[in-house]
């Protein structure tokens, strides 16, 4: 079977989904293929930062959205060497969006498709498969080729976007390869008891053996240690007890709930990646989110920057489909990497210096515990200053996005 439609998006994760969901609002006529039945997967983030809410309010989807559970927190500290940092504080931000909040991945993709589907022209087609790229007698790209269980599907479209994350089929179909930053970490997943006493709102615990992060969920805390780069079968042949005590020294207050983690089946790898294509379309083809630029885990960001690419491709992208002409849809897709690049070369220079210096898998001695009066006198003059601009590049990214 073949389709026919305006754009075909590749990959339903937050930047698929709400481009489809943008486009449709615009009256184009968009397919979204989702090789998964459902959006209930594995762990893959829940961070949704103030510009992320604040595009929630301009789409009328707050309502929906205050419904489902979410973990808000207007401030974020970090624990470095054992001393409380009060490191990140969103009560700086403009009304009424200032604090991070936590909701699973699902639940917000479960909530954007139900509002693409309010509008006929969005249709989401769920266990569809890309498997390649289809072109017109000119080469140039129309479509894409997809599996379902049904059988073969063919989606022919003026835009095809690959929104079909990190490991995109649509970029490798494309002959397109980005450009690799090369990070020391990655990370070893895994989740944790709710200890009995809440942890206060931390974004990381950094000690001089390892870097943990928490993310309190409802009933456990979704929780990463970062390793060096490659030693994750070096960290299973230690065993889960060596790992559980590796927990428990970064955190004492875990240790109980550390000695909960079963075995290393429930220990998942991240493997950490900071890459960027240099060229992010090609005639009739744009990529976007992490298909065009994977981000670190350093600040939760790769969901707020794969959504701010959604809805600066909707905005340069719905006058240009509705003129129909190739000529014009292709220029809207290069003004989209035009817009997109800078922002996303500065928020990985960002995580690339974090991964130098703090998350680098190995550990880091900051502070003394307790610092010294020269320490003491630093973080007194810089912290002011640090806190509200951290609130601003955490909680926006770099030249956030607003509809219109
Ligand atoms: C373990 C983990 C933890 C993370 N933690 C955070 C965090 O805390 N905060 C944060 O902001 N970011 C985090 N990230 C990164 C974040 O998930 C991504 O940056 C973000 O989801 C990118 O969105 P995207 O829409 O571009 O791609 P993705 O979310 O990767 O979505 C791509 C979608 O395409 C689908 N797909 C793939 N191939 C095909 C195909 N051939 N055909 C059809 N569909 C296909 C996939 O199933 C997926 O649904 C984490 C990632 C991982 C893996």
């Amino acid at each position: 079977m073949t389709l026919r439609t305006q754009v075909c998006i590749a990959g339903g994760g937050p930047a698929g989904v709400l481009l489809g969901l943008l486009l449709a609002r615009e009256r184009v006529d968009v397919v979204v293929l989702e090789k998964h039945d459902d959006f209930f997967r594995d762990f893959r983030g829940d961070t949704v930062h103030p510009s992320t809410l604040n595009l929630i309010d301009d789409l009328g989807l707050r309502s929906a959205f205050d419904t489902i559970a979410h973990k808000p927190l207007p401030k974020l500290d970090a624990v470095v060497n054992g001393v409380r940092v009060h490191a990140i504080d969103f009560t700086s931000l403009p009304k009424p969006n200032r604090f991070l909040t936590l909701m699973p991945q699902w639940d917000l993709l479960d909530m954007l498709a139900e509002a693409g589907r309010q509008h006929p022209s969005f249709h989401l087609i769920m266990g569809a498969e890309v498997t390649g790229v289809r072109r017109d007698a000119d080469g140039r790209v129309s479509g894409v080729h997809a599996r379902t269980a049904e059988g073969d599907l063919g989606v022919e479209a003026s835009l095809t976007v690959a929104a079909d994350g990190r490991d995109s089929t649509v970029r490798e179909a494309l002959g397109m390869q980005p450009r690799d930053y090369g990070v020391p970490a990655d990370v070893a997943w895994f989740r944790l008891p709710e200890p009995p006493t809440p942890l206060p709102d931390t974004l990381a615990w950094i000690s001089e053996e390892t870097m943990l992060v928490t993310f309190p969920r409802p009933g456990y805390l979704q929780s990463g240690m970062l390793i060096p780069k490659g030693s994750f079968d070096a960290l299973r042949a230690e065993g889960i007890d060596a790992f559980r005590a590796r927990i428990a020294r970064a955190v004492p207050r875990l240790a109980a709930q550390a000695a909960e983690l079963g075995s290393f089946e429930n220990v998942k790898l991240l493997s950490v990646q900071i890459n960027r294509l240099d060229r992010w379309h090609t005639p009739g083809a744009l990529l976007i989110g992490d298909a065009a630029h994977a981000m670190s885990p350093a600040f939760g960001v790769g969901i707020n920057y794969a959504v701010q690419d959604a809805v600066a491709a909707a905005r340069l992208l719905a006058p240009a489909l509705r003129s129909g002409a190739e000529s014009v849809i292709d220029r809207a897709a290069t003004a989209v990497q035009g817009r997109r690049e800078r922002p996303t070369a500065m928020m990985q220079r960002i995580q690339r210096a974090v991964h130098a210096r703090i998350a680098t898998g190995r550990g880091v001695k900051i502070l003394d515990d307790p610092p010294t009066r020269r320490q003491r006198i630093a973080m007194r003059l810089a912290l002011p200053l640090l806190r509200p601009l951290a609130a601003r590049i955490v909680g926006y990214g770099f030249r956030p996005e607003r509809l219109r």
